[in-house]
């Protein structure tokens, strides 16, 4: 049951399309990212919820009712930017709880929300210091506590976190998370940081050019991305032209990496079967950390490996074989490494490799 719905919502300005008829709807507590590269629309759609930006087309509900067209005030939503814009000249506590004050809520159930919000985010000793005191983080977190404190019925952040450090947005991703389960606020985040979606998020959108590419939980859109853009925008892809075709004996379907002949597995009949009724061409995506290293001559495709890098908690090959180059990951786990120079033959388990179209077709799953 949908709580939040855009109902083919467009955005143009002029004659150029920011948003083109997404459709989307969001469940009651859902935490759903919208993710894509710049300039894909993922702010305007995100200002078309929070109203700030009016639609050009479409519709948008809100627990039954037509918001359209309503002011962003009417909304009452939640929002938390990227310049987070505390109130300098106001303490934690205060900031907090001057959307309470707006709302007219009487003086000692402020202070009540206010202490029971900050100690969600862990800031219950900080609530007497002023912005300028506090790590990039911890105004993240008050940010938070502003936006959750007047209870919306959808929190929307527009990359939260984009402002942090590496170390401080992994832990900050894993404490937004804890904090949106806890309190079960609807929630819209938009970030073009794949790892970010993936980590937080119940499902992922994924955006360009103003089209949704595909939709769904973030483990499914992963292991099954529906098109090259999905494949290599959300984690890596090592993408080989193939071509796919009915093997004569067996009737089943095949798939063609230059000479290497392999039949498909169930789960990619769908994809084989787009590519079989156009040329028959496809691409092949598997993932580099599905990929074994093996002894040369043992196994699918013979690679030279051109360079090796240690990235702590694994190693990353660079290979090259006829039928394309390769990314291979593997666990820094003590396996034999390969050199430079040397041969490997490369080994993925069937259910890994993913046979796309080889056109970019939109597929909203
Ligand atoms: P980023 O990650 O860089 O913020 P985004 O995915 O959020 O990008 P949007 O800000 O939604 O992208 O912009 C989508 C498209 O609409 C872009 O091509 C942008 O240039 C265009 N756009 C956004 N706002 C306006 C505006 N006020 N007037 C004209 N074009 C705009």
């Amino acid at each position: 049951m949908a709580f939040l719905s855009l109902h083919s919502v467009s955005k143009f300005y002029g004659s150029s399309c920011a948003v083109s008829a997404l459709s989307l709807d969001v469940a009651q507590g859902e935490f759903v990212s919208l993710l894509g590269p710049s300039g894909c629309g993922k702010t305007t759609t995100l200002q078309m919820v929070a109203g700030f930006v009016p639609v050009s087309s479409g519709r948008i509900m809100l627990a039954g009712r037509d918001i359209t067209h309503a002011s962003p005030e009417s909304r009452g939503l939640g929002i938390v930017f990227q310049s987070y814009a505390l109130f300098p000249h106001m303490t934690v506590a205060q900031n907090v709880s001057f959307g309470l004050e707006m709302r007219k809520v009487a003086p000692a159930e402020r202070q009540e929300r206010a202490r029971r919000i900050l100690s969600l985010v862990h800031l219950d000793a900080y609530a007497a210091r002023y912005p300028r005191e506090l790590s990039g983080g911890q105004r993240q977190r008050v940010a938070l506590a502003r936006a959750l404190v007047i209870e919306p019925p959808v929190l929307l952040l527009d990359e939260p976190l984009s402002n942090l450090d590496a170390k401080l947005r992994a832990d900050m991703q894993l404490e937004l998370r804890q904090i949106q389960r806890k309190v079960g606020t609807t929630t819209v985040m938009v970030t073009h940081d794949q790892s970010e979606a993936l980590s937080v998020s119940d499902r992922v959108v994924v955006m360009d050019g103003g089209v949704v590419r595909q939709m769904g939980a973030p483990l499914d859109v992963y292991e099954h991305p529906g098109t090259r853009f999905v494949s290599t925008f959300v984690g890596h892809a090592n993408l080989v032209d193939a071509r796919v075709f009915i093997c004569p004996a067996t009737g089943r379907p095949r798939v063609a990496l230059g000479s290497l002949e392999l039949d498909l597995t169930d789960a990619d009949l769908g994809a084989s079967a787009a590519a079989s009724a156009t040329s028959g061409t496809a691409l092949v995506s598997i993932r580099p950390e599905k990929i074994t290293l093996r002894p040369r001559g043992s196994a699918h495709v013979d690679a030279q490996v051109q360079e090796r890098f240690f990235l702590g908690s694994q190693w990353l090959y660079r290979l090259k074989s006829d039928v394309g180059d390769w990314i291979v990951t593997r666990p820094n786990d003590g396996h034999a490494l390969f050199e430079p120079g040397e041969w490997a033959a490369l080994d993925w388990p069937a259910h890994c490799l993913r046979v796309l179209p080889a056109d970019e077709a939109v597929v909203a799953s």
